[in-house]
Order: C-alpha cells, then structure tokens, then sequence
C-alpha cells in the first residue's frame, strides 16, 4: 500500500515536472551543460580532498567543495580503452566490445550520440585512446593514440596539427576554444580528457621544479610481500622497485648511444643507479635504490598531477568568468584508479582498492548540495545515464548503468546496488596481470584469478589494506558461500555469458577448474 502510495506520489511529481518544463516557467526545464573532465590514471589518493598524504590539489577540492566527492566509485576493468567505452555506452565490457585494447565499435550508441540528438552541442579534445575515430561529436580534436606530453599533435575530422606547449595546458586551451566558439542557443557537453598522468610521467619544468626535493611518504604497502596471497600477485610486473626502466626513471643515456641501443638502454631496469649527491658521485643499490625509485616515481607522477589541478582552475574560472558556472554540472574523474606504490606497484589492472577506485567529484548548483560526500556505490557505466537524466533525457535500455541523479540530490534509493562486478581480461598482456573478476560489496571482496583457479577473499573493514586473503582460513565457508552466489548473480545480470565454473555457486570452497572463455 505505502509502496503504492509513493510510486503515485512520484507520478504526479513527474507529470508536473514536465508540465512546468513544457510551459518553461521552472527550474528543471532549463537543461544543464556538461563539463566532463577526465584524466588518466588519476588514483583519487592523489587528491587532497580525498586523501591529503601525498599532494595538495587546491583546485579539484575547490570542485569538491562546491559539490559531491565520491568515495565508492568504481570502475568495470581497470584499464584505459575499456573504461573509455563503458563510459561511452553505459555498458560493460563485454557488451561495448571493449574488453581489453580492441577498437571501439563507433556505430554504437553512445551517450554523446544521444545528447547530440537531443540538441547539445557536443566535444570531445585530448586524449580518446579507441582506435575507431569519436562520433557522436560536434567537434573533436584528440591525440592520435595515447598521444605525447610536450608538442602534442591532435587530430580532428579536417586535419592533424602539432601545437607547441604542454599537453595538459593545451587540451585546455582546446577545451576553452570549444566553449567560445560554441553556438550560444545550444547547452553543451564537453569532454575533456588529460593524457597525464599517465606512464611515463614526464612533467613540465615548472611542476617538476616544484617536486624536486619533495620528499614523499611512503605508502604502508610498498614492501609487501605478497605472504597468503594468490601467484597471480607474485607473477605481476609492475613493482616499482623492479620493474621500472631507466626510460620511467628519466636516467640520463650514454651520449653516443643511438637508435636500437639506445632503445635496450632506455628499456633495462637499472639494479644499480649511479647519482649526483651534494656535488659527489654515488651509486645506489638496493634497499637505498629502491626507496630512490618510490621517489623518484612519485615526484613525476605528482607534479604531473598538479598541472591537471592547475588547469582544472582555469576551466573553473573561465565558467566563473562567462557566467555558466550556475548552469553547468562539472565531474571531474579518471579512467581508472592506480597503484602509487601501493603493493609495492605502479599501473593498475587488479580489482584492489587503489586501482579499482575512481575518483568523482560533481559540482552540479541547484541540484548538488556543495561539500557533499556521497558512500553509496557508483560504477563508470553509471556516468551516461546520469548525463541521460541530467539532461530531461529517458535513459535507453541497453545502458547497464543507473542515473546517479537521485544520489546526487542526496537520495540513495531504497534498491541501490549494495555489490558490483568486476572483470580484467587483458592476460596474457601488459605487466603479466593476470585475468580475473570478482564482486565487492561494502564490506568484502573476492576475487577469482580463474586460469589459475585461485580466490582471494579480503575483510574490507578489518583490512582495508587488503593484506590477509582470508580465502583458506577457516570459519570463512559460508562468507564464501554468500560472496560467490552474489557474484554469480551478478554476472548473469550483467549478461557476462562466458563461463568460468558452473555460473552456480560451487558446493565446495574450491570449485572445478573452469574452462577457458573465448575472449
Ligand atoms: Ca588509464
């Protein structure tokens, strides 16, 4: 009856909602725009407003401040091409196509195809990384491919061009010049996507000079020695301390040394690093090189970051300045979350916490109450049918995602998602990651490397570090039980049709070895 009672109530809100837009008398008639502000392997710990340790990032807080941060947003597949897609559609993986590198299917529908026909002004510049060409966009001026940090060359529809500068800086400049050049009768939806902070972490001289005696804390995972965990952690190669190239760690090459020699030298992770020290020579090697790494690391990657802060400013001050700052929902996000330093990794890939979070901060006046921090869980394939929404559109069917306008109000409807799925199927690929998926809820994980047949089980709240794989220990069977039924629910209800085990919770702990999904 009460539930009868709100779904009538809702009605009439609804059908007065859209007589008061169809007369134009209201508020919710006027359609907002979209600035859309993306990074590349954005961690959210990277941010002040979220985390604080590493760096201060003034302007993505002054974004937070005015609006909602995020803390439990998360991506499908923590790497870059497919989060791009799922973003693009609203759909997963293996319905966008996207699963690891392959090219995105343009002839889809996209949430940018969607706001175009409904009359936005659409633009995506900076990096798209999706191998087809965008479409769905008004305007588009992106890096061929993962595109460079210094002289950047862009593409649009009618030509290629280099530009002097600094990509992050001028992707804004783009950014900027769609804005002016828009048709004023049209809201607009821009994307603006950074290519940093992405490897090799190369920053421009100011921000450089500024981190370069920075000394960075150490995060509490950095040695960690895998102890209980499954081999697929053991085999990974993106460990900070072991993996990273002299051409990451930006060492200085033999001046004679030329073209494929010098491309070995550039590529060899160093074990020993000769430095210059207080005017004196000296060579590091281990313990002391590997804590020179952290920060050598970390120092690029930071001051790469703070030229996104910094331009992130500018894009907020040039909507102050033309007076659509009122009007204009803004999200700043990544493609993924990322390891920095954390379990002893760079890069990301694996469904923990500093991969598999996403940072997302909207700052929407009128509708997002400013300095609100929102615990539900939002997922990347929720950001189309939030813009479908936000801007008076019906969300379509074939996005997966749901509009995350009510939790934006500061609702979380009664049915929220309280478990998401995860899945990486990039193996054999880049850093020997191992293919995995799994299913998070507020207060566990677990997770299945499922060509090795091995599980980890983690306690989110008595390890949010993610140490101890409680998989094997016992009195965990039926927390077990719980998390895989839920994992397979889940799985069929994103229409994941590859099967990995028997798509039924097994009646064991260990389940059969599954067979192997074509993918
Ligand atoms: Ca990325």
């Amino acid at each position: 009856m009460d539930c009868k009672l709100a779904r009538g109530v809702l009605s009439v809100a609804s059908l007065l909602a859209v007589l008061s837009a169809a007369v134009g008398a209201a508020e919710p008639a006027r359609r907002p725009n979209i600035l859309y502000i993306m990074s590349d392997d954005h961690a959210a710990h990277a941010i002040s407003c979220y985390s604080g340790v590493v760096n201060q990032t003034p302007n993505l807080d002054r974004l937070a401040r005015g609006g909602m941060r995020f803390d439990h947003c998360f991506v499908t597949n923590s790497i870059c091409a497919p989060s791009r897609a799922a973003i693009l559609t609203g759909k997963y993986s293996h319905l966008n196509g996207v699963t690891v590198f392959n090219r995105f299917d343009g002839s889809q529908p996209t949430v940018a195809k969607h706001l175009q026909a409904a009359g936005y002004h659409t633009g995506i510049v900076g990096k798209w990384h999706l191998g087809s060409d965008p479409t769905g966009f008004d305007e588009y001026e992106i890096h061929p491919g993962q595109g460079r940090y210094f002289d950047p060359v862009y593409y649009s529809a009618t030509r290629v061009r280099t530009i002097k500068g600094y990509a992050t800086d001028v992707t804004t400049d783009l950014a900027i010049e769609f804005l002016k050049n828009r048709p004023k009768d049209k809201p607009f939806f821009l994307m603006c996507h950074h290519k940093a902070p992405h490897r090799a972490w190369e920053p421009d001289a100011k921000h450089k000079a500024v981190f370069a005696d920075r000394k960075i804390a150490e995060p509490p995972t950095l040695r960690d020695d895998y102890a209980g965990r499954t081999d697929a952690i053991r085999e990974n190669r993106q460990r900070v301390f072991d993996d990273m190239t002299r051409r990451d760690l930006k060492l200085e090459p033999p001046a004679d040394l030329k073209g494929a020699k010098l491309n070995e030298w550039l590529g060899t992770k160093p074990t020993e690093v000769e430095i210059e020290a207080g005017g004196e020579k000296k060579v590091l090697k281990g313990e002391e090189l590997n804590a020179w790494k952290y920060q050598r690391y970390m120092r690029d990657y930071l001051a790469c970051v703070q030229a996104i802060d910094d331009n992130v400013g500018r894009l907020l001050d040039w909507l102050d300045a033309n007076g659509l700052a009122g009007n204009t929902m803004v999200i700043y996000t990544s493609d993924q979350g990322f390891f920095l330093g954390d379990h002893g990794m760079y890069d990301k890939r694996f469904m923990y916490e500093e991969s598999l979070k996403m940072p997302f901060i909207v700052r929407w006046p009128g509708v997002v109450k400013p300095g609100s921090v929102q615990t539900a869980m939002a997922l990347n394939v929720d950001f189309a049918p939030t813009f479908m929404e936000a801007a008076g559109l019906p969300v379509p069917a074939e996005m997966q995602g749901r509009s995350l306008v009510a939790l934006l109000r500061g609702e979380v409807p009664a049915d929220w998602r309280t478990s998401m799925y995860y899945r990486y199927y990039h193996d054999p690929g880049h850093h020997n990651t191992r293919t995995h998926y799994g299913v998070r809820t507020a207060t566990h994980k677990l997770i299945h490397f499922w060509k090795k047949d091995q599980w980890e089980l983690y306690d989110l709240v008595k390890d949010p570090e993610e140490l101890r794989n409680l998989y094997q220990e016992p009195g965990q069977r039926e927390t077990i039980e719980k998390l895989k039924a839920e994992l397979y629910r889940l799985k069929k209800e994103v229409r994941d049709e590859d099967q990995f085990a028997d798509d039924q919770p097994p009646s064991g702990v260990d389940g059969p070895a599954p067979p192997r999904p074509a993918s």
